[in-house]
């Protein structure tokens, strides 16, 4: 049903899913730039071609909107919400023999700002597991919300001005919303600005939020992307207490790593409980793993699962595991 071309292909729809370089055909299961290209023709839900072309400018694209089949290349195709960011998809593939959901990135638990992920049953199962490590368990939100917002009013009646690190799409939306929904009014750096434009383009209420002006204003968060892909600071930006807004959070170190003040572990992905739970849902005979780590597949097998992982070993490309026999 699927081969392996540097990525996941479905075969017989010649359509490449989440490719990093450009294709005839492609599936973009969300707007992050490790997961797109510019295709030649991409298919993907409203939101995320919004968000595409927000990235590479106006591109022929097909939409599906959740939960609708559409008959292309000889498969049926389905998109599911993912709950990653706004219009973040998984993919369901029918032959009218056997089904794949392809999950792309993923989390089941609640999101202030996506859709909640929805997962319909497959024989087979291409999961990303980013956080397929047991170290890898998010603490309970309303008590990381709790801690959170009470570190912001703490620097707020410091006269000091959170500024609080977050992706530019997704997280600075769902953080953003998050400060908004608490009393918080939120100035935005101008790339979060301008996906947050398309969020509410598409619906989503951001709360009183606006683009940083120039300099903070009293009483306000300002929301930024991480530092290390920050192209130029915001200015003047003095007495602040920096937040990092993450999943890696939940390791001790990640403070000092990021050099932030407080590490605050808000993921949008699913942890590795909710890897188990998805694959659970979905019930599948044979489970492909990507972006996670290697010994996620042997926690499966370890719980009886049929799992491999997606890509092949690079050093052992003769050894014909179950994996390469379907692949090559
Ligand atoms: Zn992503």
């Amino acid at each position: 049903m699927f081969h392996y071309d540097r990525g996941l292909k479905l075969t017989r729809a010649d359509l490449a899913v989440d490719f990093r370089r450009r294709q005839p055909r492609a599936f973009v299961s969300h707007a992050h730039v490790d997961h797109m290209a510019r295709h030649e023709y991409a298919l993907c839900t409203p939101s995320t071609g919004a968000l595409y072309c927000l990235r590479y400018g106006q591109r022929p694209t097909r939409d599906m909107p959740y939960g609708e089949p559409l008959e292309f290349g000889g498969l049926r195709l389905t998109t599911h919400p993912a709950g990653h960011c706004l219009g973040s998809a998984m993919l369901l593939a029918e032959d009218g023999d056997q089904s794949l959901l392809y999950t792309g990135d993923f989390k089941l638990g609640e999101s202030a700002t996506a859709e909640r992920a929805v997962l319909p049953p497959a024989d087979v199962l291409v999961i990303e597991s980013t956080y397929g490590n047991p170290l890898y368990r998010h603490p309970p939100r309303a008590g990381v919300l709790d801690r959170f917002f009470s570190l912001v009013q703490a620097a707020l009646d410091d006269d000091r001005t959170p500024v609080v690190e977050a992706y530019v799409l997704g997280k600075g939306q769902e953080v953003t919303r998050l400060l908004t929904s608490h009393g918080f009014p939120v100035l935005q750096d101008p790339r979060i600005f301008a996906v947050s434009e398309v969020y509410r383009a598409r619906g989503v209420d951001l709360g009183d939020c606006h683009l940083y002006p120039g300099h903070p204003l009293p009483g306000h968060v300002v929301v930024v992307p991480p530092r290390m892909h920050r192209g130029s600071r915001l200015p003047n930006l003095r007495r602040t207490v920096s937040f990092a807004v993450t999943g890696w959070a939940t390791h001790e170190r990640t403070r000092d790593r990021l050099g932030v003040d407080h590490a605050i572990p808000l993921s949008d992905h699913a942890d590795y409980d909710e890897l188990f739970e998805a694959v659970e849902r979905v019930n599948p005979r044979i489970i492909y793993c990507t972006h996670g780590p290697l010994s996620f597949v042997d926690c499966l097998r370890a719980a009886g699962h049929n799992a491999y992982p997606l890509e092949p070993p690079k050093e052992k490309l003769t050894v014909q595991t179950p994996v390469q026999r379907r692949l090559f």
